[in-house]
């Protein structure tokens, strides 16, 4: 190749690349004409619903003439929508004699492979539907902020649970930090798409999840750690110090129940609230994992001594980002958030018979512990 001819590939080559990412960058940007939502509103037996389609703000209100559950469509989304009148029960902390289980973490509004690695995995369908019969399926929070999609998983996170108990299965959507930072009113990590849909529907972001609201009403009903199986699960990880104040499950799930609206100053002067919301707490802890600029490295006995504390044989975590499942501390931890978050990568984890396994994004098994 001569060397004129080389350079002229050189130039093509930088060219495409260019353009190339400025199309990126215009697709990213232009949300003039977005469609999400719905947000539903509750005022005693009046449901406000308001979304955004094709950049235009729709509104209306479902008046039930009795309370309890109903069902709409809305034209332009695929999915059916369920809302209650009534305030979304409280789960138990605590479940043994479960025959399969699923879990994920970390989905941050990734959407499309959030539902590849369901439905690959036979947690759903093709349509969306439960066919995970009487299993389990565990969400280790992070559903919200950094992804565009945020609504379409919750509403699909939220009808999966009305049809898991149909089946007697469960769906468990414990809370992650982001979950807590915007009940809390924290915007700061939410994708601009939602900055648009936001200002179109005259909110903050943040009242989408009030109090009043649909998916904030089910969001404060939530649990942080459960048990399934002698199994733990927590967004991030449970600190020591949680068997040296003797916190129970109860304590910590009522508590950040309780306080989740509370003002930073009651949070700052309680011991007990300010563990559970700040870097040690069970949202934010990275003990487990190499020293972090946040938390140093738990000691093999301290772990040992929490599960014993709460008769456990595991503990599962997300929040902090690996890249594939692989369990550490001798198979006693493992670690859950695999970049879902980066839209084309990420895993599930699958429990059956005793043994856990790799749930790949095409539904590939990889056995992890024997
Ligand atoms: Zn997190």
């Amino acid at each position: 190749m001569s060397k004129n001819l080389k350079f002229v590939f050189l130039i093509i080559f930088v060219i495409s690349n260019l353009s190339a990412q400025e199309i990126q960058f215009n697709t990213e940007e232009d949300y003039s004409r977005v469609t999400d939502g719905p947000y539903v509103f509750w005022k005693d037996n009046l449901a406000t619903v308001e979304y955004v389609m094709n950049g235009h703000k729709v509104f209306q209100e479902i008046r039930l003439k009795e309370s309890g559950a109903y069902s709409f469509n809305l034209e332009g989304f695929e999915q059916e929508f369920e809302i209650s009148t009534y305030q979304p029960l409280v789960d138990p902390d605590t479940y043994t004699n479960v025959d399969k289980i699923f879990v994920i973490s970390d989905i941050h509004g990734q959407y499309d492979r959030f539902v590849q690695i369901l439905q690959n995995n036979k947690v759903i369908d093709a349509e969306n539907n439960w066919i995970w019969e009487d299993g389990h399926l565990v969400i280790l929070g992070d559903v919200v902020d950094r992804g565009p999609m945020v609504t379409e998983c919750l509403w699909l996170i939220h009808k999966l649970e009305t049809q898991a108990e149909i089946w007697n299965g469960k769906v468990h959507f414990l809370l992650g930090n982001h979950e807590i930072m915007l009940l809390r009113g924290d915007t700061r990590y939410m994708h601009e798409k939602y900055q648009v849909v936001a200002d179109k529907l005259g909110r903050s972001y943040y009242k989408f999840f009030a109090e009043d609201s649909e998916f904030g009403r089910w969001f404060r009903s939530k649990n942080t750690v459960i048990k399934i199986n002698g199994i733990l699960f927590v967004h991030a990880g449970l600190h020591p110090k949680i068997i040296s104040r003797n916190y129970t499950f109860a304590d910590i799930n009522e508590a950040v129940r309780e306080n989740i609206d509370a003002p930073e100053n009651s949070i700052k002067f309680s011991d007990f609230l300010n563990f559970l919301f700040k870097d040690d707490g069970p949202f934010w802890y990275r003990g487990y994992f190499e020293d972090t600029k946040s938390s140093p490295q738990i000691k093999q006995q301290e772990l040992w001594d929490i599960l014993d504390h709460f008769k456990a044989s595991q503990i599962v975590v997300g929040h902090t980002t690996q890249d594939f499942i692989n369990p550490f501390f001798k198979d006693k931890v493992i670690p859950v958030d695999t970049g879902i978050k980066y839209g084309d990568k990420g895993e599930g984890l699958l429990w059956k018979n005793g043994i856990f396994y790799r749930a790949k994004a095409n539904g590939y098994l990889e056995r992890l512990t024997f």
